[in-house]
């Protein structure tokens, strides 16, 4: 078994590198080579500006290469809760910008020609009881009322036609979710941006940040530094570096993912008959996909912890164990792939974009950002330009998590109260 994410280790490599020192002015600097770092300079790039990106290792390596490869429409939270949260306008405008995300994702595979295996096929999200269905229908009924009017469930009565267990009491399918090899699309990413003259440098990790300033900043690395116009913070969890302010803000949990070894058509089939994307809210949760080799790509927190190669091994065993209880078809099946990575969760796990002294920056999407990084990408774009009201979180505070200074201490602690209520069944 291989404990490097399937995505990384069958993406071809990213060869349009900067080969140039780190020297002289750019327009933009982008901090971070993930979904939200790359799109953003492509997008910057293919509008004519000056682009630098510095990434501290590779890019797309962090969470946008160590992921499940969902790329779903509509956002996690409860719709009610989100419009009691956020009131009516920032709900619809956030969810619909989940909806939007999915066509940006499209959009660039289409116009880069990126082969990602991007597909439509639909997101199926299981009901665990009688009662989780009857939240589903009417969590549904008020989506359509609001924003989306493509939502639709499933009763137990018709389950099988969507998943291959006996375990469910009922679906809600969001049909124009969809799923890509997130290795292949964030080289692709790379490359484009590199062909329209962005200036992409691995393995540069940004350790300093001089204001010169209202927006200019000198951008420090320990290979030369650069002066930017404006600086963009594309930084994940931001666990190096000078992000004291956004480190405390994000909560990196560990979320573990192990993808089976190939299988034969009439097997994946009995387990996805519709090969949607899937999702189960139990306890630590757990999703998964058919990769586009027809290996069952299985995640979920399984554990409160920081990924490691160890840690990553013991989630892995977890995960195997669920999938099993799930499908008991696939009992027999031995697993290729066992790997984990930090999602970036928000205290309400909402994302937060928007400008910190001068600078731009868009982070925490907590899980659900396959789509939502690659769309706020383009945004922050946008924002360059003055487009500010393009960013649909434009009206949520983001005051700093309290306890938390920057490490998770008390993540052991959240470990142990998901297993007693899980255990309790509530
Ligand atoms: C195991 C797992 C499963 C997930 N599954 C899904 C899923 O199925 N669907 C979904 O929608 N979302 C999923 N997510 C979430 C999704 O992957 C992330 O929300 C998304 O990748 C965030 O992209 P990003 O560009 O903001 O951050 P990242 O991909 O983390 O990129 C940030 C980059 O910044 C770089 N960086 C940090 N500090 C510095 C510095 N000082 N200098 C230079 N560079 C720096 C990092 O090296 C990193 O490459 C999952 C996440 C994980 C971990």
């Amino acid at each position: 078994m291989k404990t490097v994410p399937y995505w990384l280790d069958t993406r071809p490599a990213f060869t349009s590198g900067a080969k140039e020192p780190i020297a002289g002015k750019a327009d933009v600097v982008v901090i971070g080579g993930g979904f939200t770092g790359l799109s953003c300079a492509l997008a910057v790039a293919k509008k004519g500006g000056d682009v630098v990106l510095l990434e501290a290792d590779v890019v797309g390596g962090a969470a946008s290469g160590r992921n499940g490869g969902q790329c779903n429409t509509g956002f996690f939270h409860d719709y009610a809760h989100a419009m009691k949260r956020l009131g009516r306008d920032a709900a619809r405008q956030i969810y619909q910008s989940y909806n939007d995300a999915v066509d940006t994702v499209e959009r660039i595979v289409r116009e880069e020609g990126i082969d990602c295996s991007f597909r439509r096929v639909g997101k199926l999200k299981l009901a665990v009881s009688p009662a989780a269905f009857e939240k589903f229908k009417s969590s549904a009924e008020l989506i359509n009322r609001e924003v989306d009017p493509d939502v639709y469930t499933v009763p137990g009565s018709q389950i099988h036609e969507e998943i291959g267990s006996d375990l469910f009491h009922g679906g809600m399918i969001y049909p124009k979710s969809a799923m890509l090899h997130v290795g292949r699309f964030t080289v692709g990413m790379a490359e484009a941006a590199a062909r329209y003259g962005a200036r992409i440098h691995e393995h540069t990790p940004v350790v300093g940040l001089t204001r010169l300033d209202a927006r200019r900043y000198r951008v420090e690395t320990q290979k030369g530094s650069v002066e930017a116009n404006q600086v963009v913070i594309a930084t994940g969890i931001s666990a190096k570096g000078p992000f004291a302010y956004f480190r405390r803000r994000i909560v990196p949990v560990g979320s573990f993912v192990i993808a089976t070894g190939r299988l034969d058509q009439a097997t994946v089939d009995s387990v996805i008959p519709k090969h949607r994307t899937v999702s189960v809210a139990r306890g630590l949760g757990h999703y998964y996909r058919i990769s586009p080799d027809n290996r069952i790509i299985f995640g979920g927190r399984a554990q409160f912890a920081v990924s490691s190669p160890k840690v990553d091994v013991k989630g892995g065993a977890i995960l195997l164990r669920s999938m099993r209880e799930i499908h008991p078809q696939l009992r027999d099946v031995k697993i290729d792939y066992c790997w984990g990575g930090m999602i970036e969760v928000t205290r309400d796990r909402f994302a937060r974009a928007g400008e910190y002294k001068g600078m731009y920056f868009s982070l925490g999407y907590s899980g659900s950002g396959v789509q939502e990084a690659t769309h706020m990408g383009t945004i922050l774009a946008r924002m360059i330009d003055g487009e500010k009201e393009a960013n649909p979180y434009r009206t949520l505070s983001w005051p700093p998590i309290p306890g938390h200074f920057g490490t998770p201490w008390f993540l052991p602690l959240v470990d142990v109260y998901y297993k007693v209520k899980e255990k309790f069944g509530r």
